[in-house]
């Protein structure tokens, strides 16, 4: 049987493959750029061995900056399952106060503007679809601020 490491490793693993790289998503609490895929402890069959915790699902993690990951993973472990949502919306909260609307939506466009290349790169969306992606982003609107990120 592969350790808890490995297999804790395979299903980050498996989530960059299926949504790309952490760092082409904003951070889902405040908005900018994202560095780790982060386990959101909802799966209902999460795998708990040898101190590691997972999900072999790659619906239940979503894109973090490493504060708020810390942030979040510190509080499971202190309070548990029952505080996330509410950790969740404080982060949310604190992450709006810090980062201004414009930041994040150059955030938004530019992190978009990577996985959009990359997805084309990869084969996954064709160029008809991919400049039909930027047309409904609004990426073209704000080019140069997302390009200054
Ligand atoms: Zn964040």
């Amino acid at each position: 049987m592969p350790t808890a490491e490995y297999e804790y490793k395979a299903a980050h693993k498996r989530v960059v493959e299926v949504k790309g790289p952490a760092s082409h998503k904003p951070c889902q609490f405040c908005g900018t750029f994202a560095a780790e895929w982060s386990y959101n402890h909802q799966d209902p069959a999460e795998v708990y061995r040898d101190g590691y915790l997972w999900s072999e699902s790659t619906a239940y993690y979503m894109p973090l900056c490493k504060r708020d990951h810390r942030a979040y993973d510190r509080a499971f472990r202190q309070h548990g399952k029952a505080v996330l949502a509410a950790v969740a919306d404080a982060l949310t909260e604190a992450g709006q106060q810090r980062y201004d609307e414009e930041l994040r939506e150059a955030v938004k466009a530019s992190t978009f503007h990577r996985w959009r290349v990359r997805e084309t790169a990869l084969g996954n969306i064709s160029p008809e679809q991919c400049a039909a992606l930027a047309e409904t982003s609004g990426e073209r609107h704000s080019p140069q601020r997302a390009g200054a990120i």
